[in-house]
């Protein structure tokens, strides 16, 4: 089967300049292009056909070469779709750009992933456990971070000393090698550069060519009074180095703060259950309540109920951006002694004695549940 003219496939004249034979082209591969026409055989044919005959006619050399011997003048750069020079599918990515996104060309021909100049180092993130102690009063503590360092002898260049790296020359420092494939061109990463777009001769010594070594780094972390589980610190300039001199990265530290055995923390708030014997409930007096610096007076009334609630003023955490401090909330408890004295039993009984039969529901049901669902019951 003879080859087609080139000029006939685009459907232009000999005299056609670069822009007339582009937009030809353009216009045949989104007429024929495979996502147009799924499953049919001859618009594949055409598109391969076009893209065949503008790969020739846009390049100045190659098309002289075919203006004078014809089909065998490029025979060698157009033939079977073998051996396309990768400077034409520039060429190509120029042409889809604006195109891409809605013919997915722009993957296709590698135009959007374009690699190689400086690049800004990665972000890393750490996780830390602190005490409920500490996440009350702040803290200071030194945590280990690896990361990726550029390398002190080469500068990160990754050539040895008085040489330097060079650009690629098989994927000419794009880091993508492109091919024919059917009718498609496919990208994929230069195996020659592993994808860098430069390759080293001689590789420095200190990184065996990387350009970047792995480094453990002791960092002090400030961490604020009243920071809770979740909240992060950033940390700039502590994350990896960029390649090629490009910025540092920041380092996150997310803060995990245990769980305190006696206070519940919702928002600055504090909750917390406190036990009050029976007769202090019924009579009134003081009680102790521990707070986070130390222990405070709690006026409890007359007749108070077990889940009665109090507030301490000012006594929650801090808030971690400095506006003071939360409130502690005190359930009340009521403690029932478990032994008594003889003493004590007489007067329990005579107590009884006094004592209405029928008694209010105290919604002491409720006591079955652990206190942290509880506090989510009671405070919504
Ligand atoms: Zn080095
Ligand atoms: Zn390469």
């Amino acid at each position: 089967m003879s080859k087609r003219d080139y000029y006939e496939v685009l459907g232009i004249d000999r005299q056609a300049n670069d822009q007339q034979i582009k937009s030809a082209y353009r216009k045949l591969a989104l007429k024929h292009h495979p996502d147009r026409n799924p499953g049919n055989h001859q618009a594949e044919e055409a598109f391969k056909e076009a893209a065949e005959a503008y790969a020739v006619l846009a390049d100045a050399q190659k098309r002289s070469l075919y203006d004078r011997f014809g089909h065998a003048g490029v025979g060698g750069a157009a033939g079977a779709g073998a051996g396309f020079d990768p400077t034409i599918f520039a060429d190509f990515s120029d042409i889809f750009s604006g195109l891409g996104d809605a013919f997915g060309f722009g993957d296709l021909f590698g135009g959007r992933r374009r690699r190689g100049g400086p690049q800004r180092g990665a972000d890393l993130r750490y996780d830390l456990e602190i005490s409920f102690d500490e996440s009350a009063t702040g803290a200071e503590t030194t945590i280990q971070i690896p990361r990726e360092e550029a390398c002190e002898t080469c500068k990160g260049s990754g050539a040895a000393e008085g040489t330097r790296a060079e650009t690629c020359s098989q994927c000419r420092g794009s880091g993508q090698l492109r091919y024919q494939q059917g009718f498609l061109t496919v990208a994929r990463p230069c195996s020659n550069c592993r994808g860098t777009g430069k390759t080293i001769a001689k590789p420095c010594q200190t990184c065996r060519g990387a350009g970047r070594i792995a480094r453990e780094r002791a960092l002090t972390v400030k961490i604020p009074a009243g920071i809770a589980t979740g909240q992060r610190l950033r940390l700039y300039g502590e994350g990896e180095h960029g390649s090629e001199g490009g910025p540092v990265g920041d380092l996150y530290v997310v803060v995990h703060v245990q769980e305190h055995s006696f206070f519940h923390r919702e928002g600055d708030d504090l909750y917390c259950e406190l036990t009050i014997p029976f007769h202090t409930m019924a009579l009134g007096g003081e009680v102790g309540v521990p707070t986070l610096n130390g222990r405070q007076e709690l006026h409890v009334p007359a007749g108070t109920q077990p889940g009665a609630r109090f507030k301490v003023r000012g006594k929650g955490m801090p808030n971690v951006s400095g506006r003071g401090h939360g409130d502690l909330h005190v359930i009340a408890r009521v403690a029932v002694p478990k032994k008594l004295s003889k003493e004590q039993r007489q007067i329990i009984e005579e107590l009884a004695r006094t004592m209405p039969e029928k008694t209010d529901g105290d919604g002491s049901e409720a006591a079955e549940k652990p206190f942290f669902e509880r506090v989510k019951d009671i405070f919504g």
